[in-house]
């Protein structure tokens, strides 16, 4: 049995409710409910916001913030991330994965996506921060058939090991990208998503240069490519999609493909700026946000994510109505819960318990007018005071137990690195 937990008097949706929490579920949101509780959490001057779910990252490349800052995507990965990245443990990962679960709890996403390595070492750290996480299994095959077995043989093994082993934990599958994985490989993975009704995310039409290059090597774009090899489905998401014409859009949206947007990442690589929200919103695809790995964004904060993604569509669009506040919470909530099919980013009874609380009290909140608008344009990840996943209290008064540990075997261990 968890403690119970009542949040008083805490501001939702401009009105002052009360929250009860039971095992792992909110149970009653009501303006004011007259019940004991075993923890009682005072949420006068705070607001409470579901958690949010950062829909696309790399968790232990907090190991890598700040290698190999200010260069192009392909040099980038092969000059600097690739070789440190064969040099990692399931040590390091475990500790860069505790970095980067205390840097999203601090700034209030208690659930997202990961493709990395070692993911049983990501697996562990979830477990003990407490969060909520689809770990995707990274493939890579280069076109080497060899490769390709051997990634075929990685994804069965780790399946066998995480699926199903943990409630707060998800197994899915990650081809890195379609410069990287080969059309057979990409059709194998295609077919075991169907099989086992797993998700699968990829990183699709993020530079001119992988359009251009995908006309040279498949006669065709990124997106035509993948229908052509038959692999769009609904479990399949892509990260990025900053490349995708009219057609594109139509196929993915005909195909239920989900993309997330990742404009921080975008920005710092350069790879582009005009990701087309709106009209994939129309079209009916699912959008949701994410931070992308930390040597390239270079962090996990979701607030600043959506700010970003919001004024970069309205600078490119020329158009000040474009990727409102409001939107951009919801792609960061309850659409990023879908696209990563996690019942979580609402706040409602009967759904997870996965919230976070804001400090009103600091200059960004002052005055509220209007608080959505004040939480996106005006706030940073530092206004979450208290953050809650799965019934269980994560962070309180902006305090995270174990968190002088994480940072001096991170430091530690990033010396390598140097
Ligand atoms: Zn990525």
């Amino acid at each position: 049995m968890k403690p119970r937990i009542l949040i008083k008097q805490v501001e939702w949706e401009g009105q002052p409710v009360d929250i009860l929490i039971e095992e792992t579920c909110i149970r009653q949101i009501a303006r004011t409910i007259p019940v004991a509780a075993d923890i009682e959490i005072d949420g006068r001057g705070k607001a409470v916001i579901p958690g949010l779910v950062n829909a696309h990252t790399h968790a232990a490349m907090t190991l890598l913030r700040g290698i190999g800052d200010d260069m192009p995507l392909m040099p980038w990965l092969k000059e600097k991330i690739w070789p440190n990245e064969a040099r990692l443990t399931d040590e390091d990962v475990y500790w860069g994965a505790k970095l980067a679960c205390l840097e999203m709890i601090k700034s209030g996403t208690t659930a997202f996506a990961d493709m990395y390595y070692h993911l049983p070492a990501t697996a562990e750290a979830v477990k003990e921060m407490g969060l909520r996480a689809v770990l995707l299994c990274t493939c890579f095959d280069r076109f080497d058939p060899g490769l390709a077995e051997k990634s075929k043989r990685e994804v069965q093994r780790l399946f066998a090991r995480i699926h199903g082993n943990h409630p707060r934990i998800r197994f899915a599958l990650g081809p890195h990208a379609i410069y990287t994985v080969s059309g057979a490989l990409l059709q194998w993975l295609h077919a075991f998503s169907e099989e086992h009704a797993i998700a699968i995310q990829i990183h699709l039409a993020e530079t001119e240069e992988e359009v251009s290059n995908a006309v040279k090597q498949f006669g065709c774009t990124p997106v035509r490519y993948l229908h052509t090899l038959g692999v769009l489905s609904r479990q399949l998401s892509i990260a990025h999609g900053l490349y995708v014409d009219d057609e594109e859009i139509r196929i993915l949206a005909d195909h239920g493909v989900q993309v997330v947007h990742n404009p921080a990442s975008n920005m710092k690589l350069a790879s582009g700026v005009a990701f087309r929200f709106v009209e994939m919103r129309k079209a009916g695809i699912m959008v949701g946000i994410g931070t992308d790995g930390c040597s390239s964004s270079n962090n996990l904060d979701m607030i600043e994510a959506m700010k970003l993604a919001s004024l970069l569509g309205k600078a490119w669009r020329k158009d000040p109505e474009a990727l409102t506040a409001s939107q951009m919470l919801y792609a960061a909530t309850e659409q990023g819960a879908d696209i990563l099919q996690l019942k979580t980013g609402r706040m409602a009874a009967g759904y997870p318990a996965d919230l976070c609380l804001v400090d009103l009290h600091i200059p960004a909140f002052t005055p509220n007018h209007n608080f959505v608008s004040n939480l996106v344009y005006a706030a940073n990840g530092s206004c979450v005071d208290t953050v809650i996943c799965d019934g269980n209290i994560l962070m309180r008064n902006k305090k995270v137990p174990g968190e002088e540990e994480i940072l001096k075997q991170v430091k530690t261990r990033a010396q390598k690195f140097i």
